[in-house]
């Protein structure tokens, strides 16, 4: 082992899971996996989702929903989202996963290719709750909702679900937004649908503010341990990965890290954050393309491990705390790291009880 690394526990990712269930029960959590994961990687965080007894998977787009559905198999309700062409939308009925549909012209689509390979296609109807990104506007819900119904009476689609996303700027607006979406919920069953699931809220407002909750929760950066953006600490959630790197050089005063922005991570945070160290939190001076200097600790080895960001063991800041001083989300920190930097994927042998 020479090079940079992202460590992804396993051990602490069941661990946050499991305190999102606890926490949010009776809703039931859907772990959101876009973007691989996050860049920890779809099959680990598929693969601790399932030992903890989590039957919902949100993927964004249907080519993640289909390596979720392999990766899982038959034992998970899968929800993709992102509008999608007639191939894929085939791709996914065919393989039982859940649609979420925001717009008519994407409702079309659908019900055509249900049809055609003479399924009936689950959908999840999007109302548009004041973020005016996709989603039915409450104007246009009545139409939807007939549509739906329409194709149901065919046997084509099961309208199963409403749900809206909610923009977690301000709560008042998002208060606003739940009368929206329980009077979506409503009209939908007054014109027959049997709704199983209803889901407006993400990390943060499904934590912070219960009373906004539908039947499901729909979370991704808190079951990685990933903090929102001027959002307070959470109990018992941890950030399940540390981007590592060993010391290859030692100077006078600096060491050198194999790690740089090639791999990812931003070269502005240099002079503004401590790396972890076995000598503890040591400050970032520079980040090249493919080093990072670091001030020097007493007793620095080549070899010695280095932690860019993590949990805080060796006095590294979190993905969210780094995010932060220089203006970014910790989710974005997560994201843009190569996926070419190897994963290593530990679990601990004597979990300490959570
Ligand atoms: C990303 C995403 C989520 C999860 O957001 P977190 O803040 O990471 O929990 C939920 N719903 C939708 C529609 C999303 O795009």
């Amino acid at each position: 082992m020479t090079g940079a690394y992202l460590e992804v526990d396993e051990t602490v990712l069941q661990r946050n899971i499991a305190a999102i269930q606890q926490h949010v029960a009776p809703a039931e959590l859907m772990c959101v996996v876009k973007d691989d994961a996050y860049g920890l990687g779809l099959a680990a965080v598929v693969r601790a989702a399932q030992q903890q007894g989590v039957d919902w998977i949100g993927t964004y787009d249907v080519a993640t929903a289909l390596h979720t559905r392999t990766a899982a198999g038959e034992q998970v309700r899968i929800f993709a989202w992102a509008t999608s062409t007639s191939t894929e939308v085939e791709g996914a009925l065919r393989s039982r996963i859940d649609l979420g549909v925001g717009s008519a012209d994407y409702l079309r689509t659908v019900i055509r290719v249900a049809e055609t390979i003479r399924v009936s296609a689950r959908v999840h109807l999007k109302i548009d709750t004041g973020l005016h990104r996709n989603g039915f506007s409450p104007e246009q819900w009545t139409d939807a909702v007939a549509q739906a119904m329409q194709a149901e009476r065919r046997g084509v689609v099961q309208l199963v679900g409403v749900w809206s996303h909610l923009s977690e700027a301000d709560d008042s607006a998002d208060d606003a937004s739940q009368l929206i979406f329980q009077s979506a919920v409503a009209e939908a069953q007054r014109a027959g649908a049997a709704i199983e699931h209803t889901h407006l809220t993400a990390s943060a407002a499904s934590w912070l503010r219960p009373e906004l909750r539908g039947n499901l929760v729909r979370m991704g950066g808190y079951c990685y341990g990933v903090r929102s953006t001027d959002g307070p600490d959470i109990e018992g959630i941890v950030p399940a990965a540390s981007l590592c790197a060993p010391v290859v050089a030692i100077a006078d005063d600096t060491v050198t890290v194999a790690i740089g922005y090639l791999d990812g991570i931003p070269h502005t945070l240099a002079g503004r954050v401590n790396a972890g160290t076995p000598g503890g939190g040591q400050p970032v001076l520079a980040i090249d393309a493919t080093t990072t200097t670091i001030q020097r600790w007493p007793h620095a080895h080549i070899g010695d491990r280095v932690v860019i960001y993590g949990p805080g063991t060796q006095g590294e800041p979190s993905p969210t705390t780094a995010a932060e001083t220089i203006g970014t989300v910790g989710e974005e920190m997560m994201t843009r790291i190569s996926p070419l930097l190897p994963r290593r994927y530990v679990v601990q042998q004597h979990p300490e009880p959570a």
